[in-house]
Parts: C-alpha cells; sequence; structure tokens
C-alpha cells in the first residue's frame, strides 16, 4: 500500500466528502488493474476519514468526449459537490490534447475543487500558474491551513450529501445531531452483531425474529420484531456505512400536488460511502445476499399448484392460511391439510393438526346441500312474507308521519301558553325518539329484504347445483372446481382437537 496516510493526516481535516474516479488506460497490460485502483483509493479514501462517491468508467477511452462518466463527474465538480477528485495518476483525467486539459483545469479551478492522486495534491485554482503541491513540502509549509480555509468558507454544496436526512435512524445506529449524521448505538452493536451472525450461521429471518422477541428486544418503533423488519435491517446498505441519494423522486402522497414516486436504476443512484461506520462488511453483505438468493430458489421450488381448497382454506385456531400438500398412499395419491405452521412472535407453533382433505370436502358437500335447502325455503318465506313486510314498514312509516304532526303541535300548544317549556320539551323528546325508533326498524326490515332480493338467491343456487354436481366428477379439473369453490365460500376454518373436528363454513 501507499505511504500516504501519515501525511494526509492533515489534510483530513479540510476535506468532508470526495469523488474517486476510476479508468482503465489503454496502456493498462494487468486483468485487475481497476480492482487493484478501486481498493487503493478507497483504503485511501478511508483513511482520510472522508466520505465518498465512486466513479468508474466503463470504456478506456482517453478523450473526454467517449467518456460519459467522467463528463458527468465534471459537471458535478463544476457543481462544487466535492471538495476533491481523487484518482490514481493525472493522466486518469486526461491524456488528450491540450483543449481537453484545459476543459477540465478550467472546472477544477473555477469550483475550487482539488485533484488528489495518492502522491500530490493539484490545486489549479491558483491564479498565477498551476500549482502542484508536493505533499511532504505542503505539509512542512503548512500550506494545507490556506486550503482548509478555503474550503471553511464556503465550499459546502456537497456536504448535505453526507447528511442524514432520510428519516429515523435505522437499527443499531442513532442520529447524532452535531455531525448531522448517523453513530452506533453501543448497547444495541451487540444486538445487531448477533443478528448478523445468526443469519449466516443459518437461521431464518422468522426464527432471528422469534430470537429477539423472546429476549424482550423491541423494534426502533417499538413492535415485536417479524421476518420483515429482521430483513429490512439486515440487508439495508445504511449499514455498509452508506448513505444512497436518488433512489426515488416525487411522493407517495395522494394528496399532494407532488410528482408521482418514481423508483430509479440502481446506475443512477448516488452512493456515498464512508459516511459513518459500518456494521457490517461488504463481504458479510454479499455472503447474506447469497443465502437469501439460494432460500427464495428452494421456497419456489417447493410451491405445489391449486387445490381444491387453495385460498380459501383457514385455520379454525389462529386463523393462518393452511397448506395442503400431495402424498402418496396405495391407493394412488391424495392430498391433505399441512399442520398449522404459524408461529405467535414468540415461535410458539399454532400447531392445529393436519386432515385429510376428503374429510373437510366430505363437511363442505354436506354443508352446501344443506345450505341448498337453507335458502330455497328462504326464497319462499321472502316471497310469502314479502306484502306482509310492506305492509309493516307502511304502517311504520304512517307512524313516524304521526309523530312528527304530533310534534308540531307541541310546538303550537307551547305557543298557545297550553304547555310550560319543560313539559312542552319532553313531550316532543318523546316523540323524536319514537321517530328514531321507527326509522331503525324500518331500515332492519328493508335489510332482510334485500338479502334476498336481486341476483343472487337464483344465481347461487345455480352455483352451488354446479359445484355439487361436479364435486364428486372424477373428470373435473381441480383449477376449475376450486373456482367454483370461490365463488360461492368465503373461507372454510378447520379446528381439530382431541376428540372433534370444526369445519367452519363462510359462504359469500
Ligand atoms: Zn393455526
Amino acid at each position: 500500500m501507499h505511504k500516504f496516510s501519515y501525511h494526509l493526516q492533515e489534510l483530513k481535516l479540510a476535506l468532508e466528502i470526495i469523488a474517486i474516479y476510476l479508468r482503465k488506460s489503454r496502456g493498462d497490460k494487468e486483468k485487475d488493474v481497476l480492482i487493484k485502483h478501486r481498493n487503493a483509493l478507497t483504503h485511501y479514501a478511508k483513511q482520510l476519514g472522508v466520505a465518498y462517491v465512486i466513479y468508474e468508467e466503463i470504456g478506456d477511452s482517453d478523450s473526454i468526449e467517449h467518456r460519459p462518466v467522467f463528463k458527468k463527474l465534471l459537471q458535478e465538480v463544476r457543481e462544487g459537490l466535492y471538495d476533491a477528485v481523487l484518482v490514481m495518476h493525472t493522466d486518469r483525467l486526461s491524456r488528450g490534447d491540450w483543449k481537453d486539459v484545459a476543459h477540465y483545469r478550467e472546472a477544477f479551478k473555477e469550483s475550487n475543487t482539488l485533484v488528489l492522486t495518492p502522491h500530490n495534491v493539484y490545486d489549479y485554482s491558483d491564479e498565477e500558474k498551476e500549482i502542484t503541491y508536493d505533499l511532504e513540502a505542503l505539509i512542512a509549509r503548512h500550506e494545507y491551513l490556506r486550503i482548509k480555509q478555503r474550503f471553511r468558507d464556503g465550499k459546502i454544496n456537497g456536504l448535505y450529501l453526507k447528511h442524514w436526512v432520510n428519516g429515523p435512524a435505522p437499527f443499531p445506529y442513532i442520529y447524532a445531531p452535531e455531525k448531522k449524521g448517523l453513530i452506533v448505538n453501543e448497547k444495541e452493536r451487540p444486538i445487531y452483531e448477533m443478528m448478523k451472525n445468526d443469519y449466516i450461521k443459518g437461521l431464518s429471518l422468522q426464527s432471528i425474529a422469534f430470537k429477539l422477541n423472546n429476549m424482550g428486544i423491541l423494534t426502533r418503533r417499538k413492535n415485536k420484531w417479524s421476518a420483515v423488519t429482521v430483513e429490512r435491517v439486515l440487508f439495508s446498505e445504511v449499514h455498509l456505512g452508506r448513505i444512497i441519494h436518488g433512489k426515488t423522486t416525487g411522493s407517495g402522497h395522494k394528496n399532494k400536488k407532488t410528482k408521482p414516486l418514481t423508483h430509479h436504476p440502481r446506475e443512477q443512484w448516488i452512493i456515498i460511502e464512508n459516511c459513518h461506520e459500518a456494521v457490517k462488511t461488504p463481504e458479510e453483505h454479499q455472503q447474506m445476499l447469497l443465502i437469501r438468493e439460494s432460500r427464495q430458489k428452494v421456497a419456489k421450488r417447493s410451491r405445489t399448484g391449486v387445490f381444491i381448497l387453495s385460498g380459501i382454506l383457514y385455520c379454525g385456531k389462529c386463523g393462518y392460511a393452511l397448506r395442503i400438500n400431495r402424498k402418496q398412499t396405495k391407493n394412488g395419491e391424495s392430498t391433505y391439510v399441512v399442520k398449522c405452521q404459524k408461529k405467535d412472535p414468540f415461535g410458539h407453533q399454532c400447531g392445529n393438526p393436519g386432515i385429510d382433505t376428503s374429510v373437510i370436502l366430505e363437511t363442505i358437500e354436506a354443508e352446501m346441500k344443506k345450505y341448498l335447502s337453507d335458502i330455497t325455503n328462504m326464497e319462499a318465506l321472502y316471497e310469502e312474507s314479502k306484502d306482509r313486510i310492506n305492509a309493516i314498514v307502511q304502517a311504520k312509516e304512517k307512524a313516524i308521519k304521526e309523530a312528527k304532526r304530533l310534534i308540531n303541535r307541541i310546538e303550537e300548544g307551547f305557543n298557545a301558553e297550553f304547555y310550560t317549556a319543560e313539559e312542552a320539551k319532553r313531550r316532543k323528546n318523546e316523540q323524536e325518539a319514537k321517530i328514531k325508533k321507527l326509522e331503525m326498524e324500518i331500515i332492519e326490515l328493508r335489510e332482510t329484504q334485500a338479502h334476498y332480493k336481486g341476483v343472487s338467491t337464483a344465481e347461487r343456487k345455480r352455483r352451488i347445483e354446479e359445484v355439487l354436481t361436479n364435486m364428486n366428477n372424477p373428470k373435473i379439473d381441480v383449477t376449475e372446481l376450486n373456482r367454483l369453490l370461490r365463488l360461492i365460500i368465503d373461507r372454510v376454518s378447520y379446528k381439530r382437537t382431541e376428540n372433534e373436528i370444526e369445519v367452519d363454513i363462510k359462504f359469500l
């Protein structure tokens, strides 16, 4: 590694945020030259203690015109975003003709931006002539004090980039107002370490959540942990010491007159490294990503397709959706409900036992037959009672009219000093309560009517009959039967205790 660390100890004071520029040169013979350069320069930036953004050119052109990343960087240098640009050697900036060189030097000069290499500091802003400082000489002359002064005098454009402006600090960080950035909460550090190591050791996100909850540790929002909140903490790039800008623009708020929320691709993000202490290494992050990816693949493979009860079967004990699976028996294949896997926040499994699907299907069939005769009866009952209900409603409406007329009479009586104010009020309240009661009764009656009215009854009957005829049809497609069932059944709850099986069916 290079010998800069000691000398730049002082320069550190002058710099807050820099850009690192990487590009292959046509002269580079070595294969991994960019990786080597990146490692050397990021190491340098870390020793300086500055935040940094990496700009890496894909091609190897010497002319600025054919280097899109450098053109973008140059624009940002002009805007004064960075205190300095760090490169391996100034020939990485340009080996082109004098026009090219003049072009980039102008940008650095105008914006008071330094060029750093591991051995030199270049300051193009000097009026007389461009100055190349030899580092040793620079430090010896305390020249850095002048530089520092200049930066403090107003070059703060890019500083906001390394400030934490993204809302509450994520676990295990806390916001430190004096540095406008994040620091690690020492009490939470070992907990984060444990979470990270557990995941790398092979614990699932869910098990880590159970463990935290059993330890009595809450999330930042004072909730119990779940797989989702654990995942957010483990996979966040903030924990690598980064702050990321430009992930989205606009706002998700519906009422505000802002641009709609847009997510931008990663190439467009500004990733600022070394903004705060990292609590995981890039290697650990990579390892966790690989573990997650391999788990997702397994989860995908075990998906087993549609069953007759897919999407409507729930656990009667905890309400969680139940899974169905296949098994081989001596009579061929059969399907069964898997024992309820749902765990409470502490990791205790619900454990509602499994059962052969046919048991539940038989109950559904019987219930549907009963329901069919019920609605047939209800339909007849409704037809019979239709006139009666209408007559009752009419009578109640008449009673409301009468009560309203009485209220008028009470007011007249009061005006004619036939009642005292108190008496009038009491009588009026009486009538008003009566009206309210009658109105509620009418609404109830209309509701019972609406329940049997319209399309549903005939259509529902037809659908149930269709399911019943198809249920024992060996040729019917499972997906189709599932679709038919879902047209009439909202949910089926199943619960099994030692000597009882409960199946509760909620029709639509
Ligand atoms: Zn359950």
